[in-house]
């Protein structure tokens, strides 16, 4: 059965002690998820160890990087490798996100790397995609995140597919406030499966998590999150505050 999650992305928000504190808050709501539901925080590279061992004893609450490097290793000053996050035991990374493929110039190739490298050191991708304004206001959305997809993700075996998380962020509405209607997103993540299930069959397509990102918030979520292929949430301003955040996660179906 897929997992439903939901995800938190700090993006570069809070202090340490801020950070800490929030976890804490979260926390100590003690919301018991079922077997097939996961909360994941995705907090700066500084904090990994801090979230680490502030979930190390929830179950089904995990710590995610918010990048990686797409080389193995070497002279690349500045940068995280994903064995580097597999020898902290983070069990899972963002990648892709649209504010990296705007300001760092990532390419669905580069992202391919990433992937293989995450995906040898048995680190679970948060696969980011989706399009901006002007390729939905000429309706070409679809065919824009298939070749995302394609590019990406299309050389992988099918038993490592199945690893991905894939979060769907129209770019229009990232912190916007303007979120996609559940309509919108629901016709967009069943495009994904079918996507995937044409190359890899039905049942690995529906194996797989789709998360949607923009402007999730706790007034929207229950209506999003209850669309059949939406799988939970890729959460930026809203992870940021206790009583959003949480009223996010019991929205998980
Ligand atoms: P907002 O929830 O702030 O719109 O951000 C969405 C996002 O980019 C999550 O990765």
């Amino acid at each position: 059965m897929r997992k439903q999650i939901a995800a938190a992305n700090w993006k570069m928000n809070l202090t340490y002690q801020q950070g800490e504190k929030l976890l804490d808050e979260i926390l100590h709501e003690k919301i018991a998820l079922k077997q097939d539901q996961q909360v994941v925080f995705a907090v700066p590279f500084p904090y990994l160890i801090m979230a680490k061992s502030a979930v190390a004893n929830e179950q089904n609450y995990f710590i995610a990087a918010q990048n990686c490097h797409h080389k193995k290793s070497g002279a690349y000053t500045g940068e995280i490798a994903a064995e580097m996050l597999h020898s902290i035991g983070i069990p899972f990374c963002v990648i892709g996100h649209s504010e990296r493929r705007e300001y760092f110039n990532e390419s669905n190739q580069e992202l391919a790397e990433k992937l293989n490298l995450l995906l040898e050191q048995e680190i679970q991708p948060i696969f980011c995609c989706g399009e901006p304004l002007s390729v939905r206001e000429a309706g070409e959305q679809n065919q824009y995140v298939e070749v995302q997809l394609k590019e990406s993700l299309f050389y992988l075996e099918a038993s490592q597919l199945k690893k991905v998380v894939i979060a769907y962020e129209p770019i229009w509405a990232i912190g916007t406030g303007k979120t996609a209607s559940s309509d919108q997103a629901q016709e967009m993540h069943a495009h994904i499966r079918q996507v995937l299930s044409k190359q890899y069959g039905a049942d690995v397509a529906n194996e797989i998590s789709i998360l949607y990102g923009g402007s999730v918030k706790a007034a929207n979520a229950v209506d999003i999150f209850s669309q059949p292929d939406v799988d939970g949430g890729l959460v930026g301003g809203a992870s940021l505050v206790a009583a959003e955040f949480t009223a996010i996660i019991k929205a998980l179906k």
